[in-house]
């Protein structure tokens, strides 16, 4: 069931069933979160069988502070104590040595485990009444995901007992990822903190960048993807595309930003990502599901990669399935 309005009590019931092995779907900052008791192997391995993940791409362990980590992780580098003081709680995921109490399943094998501080207080508070909690994001596997409790009925309903409702996601796209078990701190997967903002606490590479390393797990798999056919253009590109694609009798949406829907010489079915970068964060994966269930072919702006909008394409890429 999903739960409407969220209060103390619903939280309780969601700390008890955690505790006793079950499955519960709770807000983040970032995105919805289906999560599990992180020491209950058999519980964890529940989330990969209800979303159909590939047991190969490891799970994020969520923490309600600091000292949890001791926990979760074998040895903590002093960088983790300054991003923690910086950036969290916050849509920040730091790679570091796993510890032994940590099984297999949540790494997928793995000697380093993923932790995050979530900042939503439903989240903050599910993790203080229970344990540290596992948890990827609560879609069906592959395809986008949720950002509102009805995102996750729609991929999981009959499936889990409980949705927490906490409201929109505040940010709307997944945390960053950065790895702190290599000579240089990486950035594994980016988003709403910047590799702006983490240059300026540390000495920072990405992966496809300066320093070469193995990609985070998940990301050798499509993700993001919507049920319908998906194609990215610059603004000057749409009307074209858009307008050839209606020729041939395909129902179509354009997804941009408001400042480019308004310049377009043509009127075209839209659905408006709002005036700012973070507006576009915010709305990118909900646009996404709205249009899927309506339109045969979604054409989404191409942004300039410059801060979030950098981490906003690179989700809005993995959306594309049409070259
Ligand atoms: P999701 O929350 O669904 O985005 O999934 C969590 C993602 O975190 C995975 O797909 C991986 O990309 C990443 N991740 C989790 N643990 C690790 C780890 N130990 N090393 C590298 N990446 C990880
Ligand atoms: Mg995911």
């Amino acid at each position: 069931m999903i739960t409407r309005i969220v209060d103390q009590q619903h939280i309780a019931e969601a700390a008890n069933i955690i505790r006793s092995g079950g499955l519960v779907a709770f807000p983040t900052e970032t995105v919805y979160g289906l999560g599990a008791n992180a020491f209950d192997a058999k519980a964890v391995a529940a989330i990969f069988e209800a979303k159909g993940r590939p047991q190969d791409n490891p799970l994020i362990v969520h923490l309600a502070d600091f000292a949890a980590l001791r926990e979760v992780v074998k040895d903590v580098p002093p960088l983790a104590l300054t991003l923690y003081e910086k950036f969290c709680p916050g849509p920040l995921t730091m790679i570091m040595p796993k510890g032994d109490k940590v099984p297999d399943v949540v790494t997928a094998g793995l000697q380093t485990v993923g932790v995050r501080f979530p900042s939503h207080p439903v989240a903050r508070d599910l993790i203080a009444r229970s344990c540290p909690i596992a948890a990827p994001s609560a879609n069906v596997s592959k395809h986008v995901s949720p950002t509102t409790a009805q995102h996750v009925y729609d991929d999981l309903a009959g499936k889990i007992p409980l949705i927490l409702d906490g409201g929109t996601c505040q940010v709307g796209i997944e945390s960053t990822i950065i790895d702190l078990t290599g000579d240089i701190p990486t950035i594994l997967r980016p988003g709403a903190i910047t590799k702006e903002m983490l240059s300026e606490v540390c000495m920072v590479a990405t992966h496809s960048g300066e320093v070469k390393v193995a990609l985070a797990p998940g990301m050798k798999y499509v993700h993001y993807s919507p049920k319908c056919d998906c194609t990215m253009c610059s603004p000057d590109e749409i009307a074209a595309v858009y307008a050839q694609s209606v020729a041939n009798g395909c129902d179509t949406v354009v997804l941009a930003q408001r400042s480019t829907l308004e310049k377009l010489p043509i009127s075209v079915q839209s659905i408006s990502l709002g005036d700012s970068p973070t507006a576009i964060m915010h709305e990118l994966y909900a646009a996404l599901r709205e249009a899927e269930t309506k339109y045969r072919l979604i054409i989404i702006e191409r942004f300039e990669e410059v801060g979030v909008l950098y981490s906003v394409m690179n989700r809005a890429k993995k959306s594309v399935n049409l070259k």
